[in-house]
């Protein structure tokens, strides 16, 4: 079984079952903690959540904060951390960003309550979150840019389902799948969690998939996927007795999605409500890519794991976060639906030609915040003041949005654009509402107050006036009582602890002892003696009266705004998913204006054909180097005469560089983004699959050349004449011979049987020969200069073979040492010759050898050993003459 890697707490609590040396407080510790023992338990007392036993020497270890104790338990110190209620949120992430699972324990009762049970009563507590990697919310705890996915995958018999869900936006999806599928649907969603039984941790067939998300994974018995519990949840939730309304749902869907749903509840302990229908993602109506072409292709980070030289690192000019988030997971899920894709183009193609509204729309997009998440965080009860202005001012800008392409008609005849357009929406009275209530500073908490502005509700303005007028009494006061005291340094200050009071220094302090008709005296310290009166203390209770009913009118608005905005909610969120898609496609057009791209034909034709193309990120690293070089555009066309290429040349020219640029322009398309290229014109492709470079897999206990057959495999059983296929290197980690058979017969397999559009690039010139016998391969090489013994690599894909890799060339420009490549060039002329004379290479005949002749190498008049060893004869030798001859052999041979 896979194990998780969440460091979760694993000693049973069982063993510390409360006894009578327990305190009430760590009994009641000891009893919620029973109930969450996979979770870190943040137990809040007073202004900090402590956290006690393995939990708190887990934590302070993550933390790297002090371990204490809290007194016994069993005879034992407990040990106890703890961190600061007001900034736990950064502690928070960085347990959840290690895997671990937060549970966060309040106080669930006024502690006035709790006194009337008696004296020694502690305040009632229980847990009211689980906080867990694929169910956060808070803006400090995620990747702006990056969804945040929560996936649950079931099995039944022998189907399988995943469902998944973005807490953003509260849309479950389901899709149904195989135990292949699995992998290519985890690898496009890239969950932050994903739920899985322990018995489907079990399955073979998942084994490889799931060791790759090892990380993400959050066991659950599997009597948590019990699909009758499953529908009934999903009935309550939904309010029908009916799911298939919701699409032709399969056990496993239900199972998937009812278990997702029950987890959500059973960590957030909040209402569902506004949770979207679920939708049911029909036959693969996206491009399949597994996980390893999209890591080879770098399509959201590189292969060392950085955003920075990825290719959304090139094309995101979005505006917005959620912008931002719909292009990434556009980028991880290319259509593979020739209509939709067409409306995506036909949309920014709108917007390169309509110059004008395109950076109106972007000015406005560029001022709003995450509607999304905000919306998100309202609805589950965890919203603050910035929220409600998040939502007034995006809805602002969406308005100034609507009206622009209202007065570009024109844009009606584009589909995608006029469904975003009739998604904004109108929001007049809500934002006019929203704009009247809200103070200009916010606070993030709500319980902080201050955050209504002057005007909009005659009661708070009332408390308020209150509070600011006898603050300014408090200032007369302090006047007054200088004067009649004679201490005109007398201050009226306030803390915490005991609330205003007037404050002499202690030389002073007997004229106001002996005031005794007004001051009361309340302290007395080293340097200052303190005092009140009872207009003061009269002062104060209106003060703090004043102050705590207007936070109570506060709240009671935040209440009602809330309300508001949660009626509309899925309105709201069509409006927050329109302005992404439109964020999305004015930022491609300004993509395809900036960077040169072309508007690609896509239809259902088989073509394959691209003039000029380019590598985007190659392409701005070549302009960003120290001296800004051109990238050479190339052609490629894999029509049914040449469907399969065959690239060879020399190392360094830009082979691996042109395979992934057709493979990057094919995601593009299909995106619905331009492409780099002068034209292009691209048959649907519905599986994309690419063998780039080679790396050990060492987490997966495989090696360079396993994991290299292992991607092979894959493609050579699953490729169609739809797919597009990039081989780099195939062969290159075993023995010279072994490599070549293995490439050949691959070629051989892909040309005959997969019939997939395939570029293949390889340092093995002899399967150039194939030329002859397979009609629908073709010979590509690099063009490159041979000047003055330099060669000069022009980066220019040509018709034709190959004959050398010039590796040489390319090991002495990486820096080896001059006499090792003057050695390597002795020998690759001798193999060179012996290759023209149908002498084929072996170990004894490679000069490697022959340039450090052994001992045993020489002819017997080159070496007395050899002449000795010749000259005897064994059956003359006695045992004693046989072991002196040993002796003397082993003599020579140090001489
Ligand atoms: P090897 O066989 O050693 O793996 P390769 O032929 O695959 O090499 P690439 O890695 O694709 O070569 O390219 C090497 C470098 O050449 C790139 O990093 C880039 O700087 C440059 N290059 C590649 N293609 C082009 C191009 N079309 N125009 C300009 N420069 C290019």
């Amino acid at each position: 079984m896979i194990q998780t890697q969440a460091k979760l707490t694993t000693e049973p609590l069982a063993a510390r079952a409360p006894d009578e040396t327990a305190t009430p407080l760590m009994a009641q510790y000891l009893a919620i903690k029973a109930h969450h023992p996979n979770a870190l338990l943040f137990f809040r007392l007073g202004d900090f959540y402590e956290l006690f036993f393995e939990d708190a020497v887990q934590a302070s270890r993550a933390l790297d904060i002090t371990l204490t104790r809290r007194g016994q338990l069993n005879g034992q110190d407990i040990p106890m951390c703890g961190v600061p209620f007001h900034s736990y949120e950064g502690y928070m992430a960085r347990l959840i960003r290690q895997g671990f699972h937060v549970a966060i324990c309040e106080q669930i009762e006024d502690p006035a309550e709790a006194k009337k049970r008696g004296g020694k009563s502690i305040v009632n507590r229980d847990v009211v979150r689980i906080v867990t990697p694929g169910t956060v919310t808070e803006e400090s705890l995620l990747d702006a840019r990056a969804s945040n996915i929560l996936a649950c995958i079931s099995k039944i018999r022998t189907d399988y389902a995943i469902a998944w869900v973005d807490l953003a936006n509260a849309q479950p999806m389901t899709e149904k799948t195989d135990a292949t599928g699995v992998n290519a649907c985890l690898a496009r969603l890239s969950p932050s969690e994903i739920l899985i039984s322990d018995k489907t941790t079990e399955e073979p067939e998942l084994f490889e998939t799931l060791a790759q998300w090892r990380g993400q994974l959050s066991i659950l018995p599997a009597g948590r996927f019990n699909t009758d519990n499953a529908a009934e949840r999903l009935r309550t939730l939904y309010n029908t007795t009916e799911l298939n309304v919701f699409g032709d749902f399969s056990h496993a869907n239900i199972s998937a999605l009812g278990t997702l749903i029950d987890y959500i509840l059973l960590t957030q302990k909040c209402d569902l409500s506004h949770f979207d229908r679920p939708r049911l993602v029909s036959d693969s109506p996206y491009m399949l890519m597994d996980p390893a072409t999209r890591r080879n292709l770098e399509i959201t980070q590189t292969l060392s794991g950085q955003k920075q030289g990825s290719l959304i690192s090139v094309i995101d000019h979005t505006q917005t976060s959620a912008g931002g988030r719909l292009l990434a997971s556009r980028l991880n899920a290319p259509l593979a639906d020739v209509i939709q894709i067409n409306h995506r183009l036909i949309a920014v193609e709108f917007f390169t030609s309509h110059t004008g509204l395109r950076k109106n729309l972007i000015r406005e997009l560029s001022h709003i915040p995450d509607l999304e998440r905000a919306l998100a965080r309202l609805a589950l009860g965890r919203g603050g003041p910035r929220d409600l202005s998040a939502v007034a001012i995006t809805l602002s800008h969406a308005e100034k949005i609507r009206s622009l392409l209202l007065a570009s008609p024109e844009h009606k005849s584009c589909t995608h654009i006029h469904d975003a357009v009739q998604g904004l929406g109108q929001f007049a009275a809500l934002i006019e509402r929203l704009q009247q209530a809200l103070a200009d500073n916010l606070p993030l908490l709500a319980r902080d107050g201050g955050f209504i502005a002057r005007g909009f509700s005659a009661q708070l303005d009332g408390l308020l006036e209150l509070r600011d007028n006898s603050r300014q009494l408090i200032a007369n006061l302090q006047a007054s009582y200088a004067q009649e005291s004679g201490v005109s340094l007398l201050k009226i200050k306030h803390n915490q602890v005991i609330g205003y009071y007037i404050e002499v220094t202690a030389a002073h302090a007997q004229k106001l002892f002996d005031r005794k008709d007004i001051f009361i005296h309340r302290q007395s310290m080293a340097n200052a003696a303190r005092f009140t009166t009872v207009e003061l203390s009269e002062l104060e209770r209106k003060i703090t009266e004043a102050a705590s009913k207007a936070l109570a009118v506060e709240l009671a608005i935040y209440e009602d705004l809330v309300k508001d905005i949660t009626a509309l909610l899925p309105d709201l969120r069509r409006c927050a998913g329109s302005l992404a898609i439109l964020d999305v496609e004015t930022s491609l057009a300004e993509l395809a204006l900036t960077h040169r791209l072309v508007k690609p034909v896509v239809d259902d034709s088989k073509a394959f054909a691209i003039a000029k193309g380019r590598h985007l990120v190659v392409e701005q690293a070549l302009k960003a180097g120290s001296i800004p070089t051109e990238f050479v555009g190339n052609n490629c066309d894999l029509g049914d005469a040449s469907r399969l290429w065959l690239l060879t040349g020399p190392n360094m020219a830009g082979k691996s560089t042109f395979l992934r640029q057709n493979a990057l322009i094919a995601i593009l398309a299909q995106t619905g983004s331009f492409v780099p290229a002068e034209s292009a014109h691209i048959g649907l492709v519905t599986r994309l699959f690419s063998r780039v470079g080679a790396a050990d897999d060492l987490a997966r206990g495989q090696s360079t050349f396993m994991v290299e057959m292992v991607e092979t495999a894959a493609i050579l059983n699953q490729a169609d004449d739809r797919s597009l296929v990039i081989l780099d290197e195939i062969g290159r980690g075993t023995a010279t011979y072994d490599g070549l058979s293995i490439a050949w017969a691959t070629l051989e397999h892909l040309h005959d049987v997969n019939r997939a559009r395939t570029l293949f690039a390889t340092h093995y010139h002899e399967l150039t020969q194939l030329a002859g016998r397979l009609d629908h391969l073709a010979c590509a090489t690099m063009k490159i200069k041979e000047w003055k013994n330099e060669v000069i690599f022009l980066h220019e894909v040509i018709a034709g073979t190959a004959d050398r890799s010039y590796g040489i060339h390319v090991a002495q420009m990486a820096g080896l040492p001059r006499a090792v490549i003057s050695r390597a060039d002795e020998i690759l002329k001798h193999l060179e010759s012996a290759s023209t004379q149908k002498n084929v290479p072996t170990v004894d005949n490679l000069p490697l050898f022959a340039h450090h002749l052994s001992e045993s190498k020489r002819t017997p008049e080159e070496s007395p050993i050899l002449k000795e060893i010749q000259s005897l004869n064994p059956d003359e030798l006695t045992p004693r003459a046989a072991l002196d001859l040993l002796y003397k052999l082993k003599k020579m041979s140090k001489d």
